[in-house]
């Protein structure tokens, strides 16, 4: 029987720290604010934004909105990046993705200030990540370490198989767990022996998008397993990237979905924005 890591219980105990400091900052008159941008209304990027809008109200965050209209142009979207830039009360700007087709993704991103980039999409930041020089990390795999130190799991010199490698999840996953002394494995659609690479692995992370891709035979006993994966099936319900029933009796930790590393995503995006905060008002490096 695996330990099951509970994401909403780390999550609680870091929004407590996140709340702390808060307060404390709110005594010199500082308040972390974020500026969330949604272009068109997708449902799904509505809720988001909305968890995300709740979530600064429960830490004393102050927040906005900016709802574009589907068809605006990419000038007047970069201008609106631009006028957030410039405001001393918005230390953290995103922008919700996807954007419609018509719209250019990366300069929007660039764009952003790096210091007010709390997504950590910026250039700035992704290298940032590779040197371990980072301000900002990205939110979910940040969530992820955040769970590995809570349940006190060592990474030095385990073999740690990622599977997904993209910008957001498995790309910057591969690098925090290299920088903690891991030996990483970062395994992808064209793999050719994944079953055995992920079955040698001592940590598994699995962000994939497909529903209970990762299996018992791929899973060595004892192994720590990371679901990053949310899969909405035909039911209804979500299902991570692992056979969760099958896997749990072998795995030695492991995150469930729903409840595991997706409650830590918009955390740690208030913990970027709280350190935006205390960067801009030169409390933090
Ligand atoms: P992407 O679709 O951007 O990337 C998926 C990755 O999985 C790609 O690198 C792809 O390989 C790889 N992959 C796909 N099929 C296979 C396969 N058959 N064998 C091996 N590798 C494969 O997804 P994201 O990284 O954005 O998200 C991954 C999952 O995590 C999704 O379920 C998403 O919903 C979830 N997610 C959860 C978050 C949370 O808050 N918990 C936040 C973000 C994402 P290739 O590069 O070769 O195509």
């Amino acid at each position: 029987m695996a330990k099951i890591m509970d994401g909403k219980l780390v999550s609680e105990y870091i929004r407590g720290k996140i709340k702390d400091e808060a307060s404390a900052l709110k005594t010199r008159n500082i308040v972390p604010g974020l500026a969330v941008i949604l272009v068109g209304d997708d449902p799904a990027s509505k809720i988001y934004v909305n968890n995300k809008k709740k979530a600064c109200e429960q830490l004393g965050f102050y927040s906005e909105e900016h709802l574009l209209p589907a068809d605006i142009s990419q000038e007047d979207l970069m201008a609106i990046v631009q006028s957030l830039n410039v405001r001393s009360d918005i230390n953290g700007i995103l922008c919700q993705l996807p954007l419609p087709s018509h719209l250019d993704v990366a300069p929007v991103i660039e764009a952003i200030n790096p210091l007010k980039d709390v997504d950590a999409f910026h250039p700035v930041n992704v290298g940032r990540i590779m040197t371990g020089d980072f301000k900002f990390l990205p939110c979910t795999p940040a969530g992820v370490m955040e769970m590995i130190e809570y349940y006190g799991i060592n990474v030095d010199g385990k073999s740690c198989c990622v599977i997904g490698r993209s910008d957001i999840v498995g790309k910057p996953m591969s690098m925090l767990m290299l920088h903690k002394n891991a030996t990483v494995t970062i395994c992808h659609s064209h793999t050719k022996n994944l079953k055995e690479i992920c079955r040698a692995a001592d940590i598994i992370v699995a962000a994939i998008g497909h529903p209970r891709f990762v299996t018992a035979d791929m899973v060595k006993p004892g192994a720590v397993v990371i679901d990053v994966g949310i899969n909405r099936l035909e039911t209804g319900k979500i299902c991570g990237d692992v056979d969760f029933d099958n896997v749990e009796p072998i795995a030695s930790y492991i995150t469930p979905v729903p409840g595991g590393v997706g409650p830590m995503t918009i955390t740690m995006l208030m913990k970027n924005t709280l350190t935006a905060a205390k960067i801009q008002n030169l409390l933090d490096k």
